[in-house]
């Protein structure tokens, strides 16, 4: 009897499993992709926009929510690599450990920019050792992304795999439509002369065709020195960008001293992802804001001025 019951408890686990899988998902964009894949998944996610993706706290809910979970969907290219092994081996779940099916690493699907010699010296304090991780800023990637997912999912669920890559081609047909919305809306965007701090936006002007003049970080993941700022100036005097474009988790202090130094440039603060809850239409919502931005900031540098 006590078998039996055992037997039961088991098999309604593994029923409820299959309607309600645990997703953990490393940040919201990620998230938003899975929303419209697998709907039925019961999400957690890592990160929001607020915090710097490549260092989160190992908290001990994540811990948890990692435990439990099916599936982890991940950015991958080393962005989480200060913080996600650590949840992995205190987690101890062998779906989500690195190399298993279930531990779907986003970089897989695209090829980086910035790519990093292999040699690159973990000391150097550059945190894109792979090269360029924040590849979900280019609106163009997002329908291989989408694929690129649904194949992984499609592997772990085979029974669902037809449907989730129908979701997938929906989604990429979808997008083309925006695409082609930024596209028109982005045209003349090479006349905008950006700075920044870190290569976070780098994918989306990259996408647009603006152009970036300086980085106030020496190094990625390097925050600002003041050798390196009083550098940057100099090279920018004279000549100064349209302005100095930053995460909504970066430090603003160091753009607003170069703005004030060269007494020219707006400074522009935009989230580097959607928000937590978001779906595929907060993901068009964002990349709208951003297109919108740069689009009104090239809209005041005029057409001679290249
Ligand atoms: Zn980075």
């Amino acid at each position: 009897m006590r078998l039996l019951k055992a037997a039961f408890v088991a098999w309604a686990l593994s029923a409820a499993s299959a309607h309600a899988l645990n997703v953990f998902a490393c940040e919201p964009e990620w998230a938003a992709l899975v929303r419209t894949l697998l709907p039925e998944a019961r999400l957690t996610v890592a990160t929001t926009a607020a915090q710097d993706p490549h260092e989160i706290e190992a908290r001990p809910s994540l811990i948890a929510a990692l435990r439990r979970a099916d599936i982890a969907v991940c950015t991958g290219a080393g962005l989480e690599s200060g913080w996600l092994p650590m949840l992995q081996s205190r987690a101890g779940n062998v779906k989500v450990q690195p190399g298993q099916p279930g531990m779907i690493e986003m970089a897989r699907f695209t090829r980086l920019i910035d790519p990093r010699p292999a040699t690159l010296s973990p000391f150097a304090g550059d945190v894109h050792p792979e090269g360029n991780p924040h590849f979900h800023l280019d609106p163009a990637r997002w329908p291989e992304l989408a694929r690129g997912l649904a194949s992984a999912l499609g592997r772990i669920l085979p029974a669902q795999s037809a449907i989730i890559d129908a979701r997938a081609q929906g989604f990429a047909a979808r997008w083309t439509d925006h695409l082609a919305r930024w596209r028109s809306r982005l045209a003349g965007s090479d006349r905008a002369r950006l700075a920044v701090q870190h290569t976070t936006f780098a994918y989306f002007f990259a996408f647009a065709g603006a152009r970036v003049v300086a980085d106030l970080e020496p190094r990625p993941g390097v925050p600002p020195t003041p050798g390196h700022l009083s550098e940057t100036l100099a090279a920018l005097r004279g000549r100064a960008p349209e302005a100095v474009w930053l995460a909504t988790y970066q430090d603003p202090r160091s753009a607003r001293w170069l703005i004030e130094q060269l007494g020219h440039g707006r400074l522009i603060v935009l989230p580097a992802t959607v928000e937590a809850g978001a779906d595929e239409v907060g993901l068009v919502r964002w990349f709208d804001v951003l297109v919108e931005a740069l689009a009104a900031l090239t809209a005041t540098v005029p057409a001679a001025s290249k």
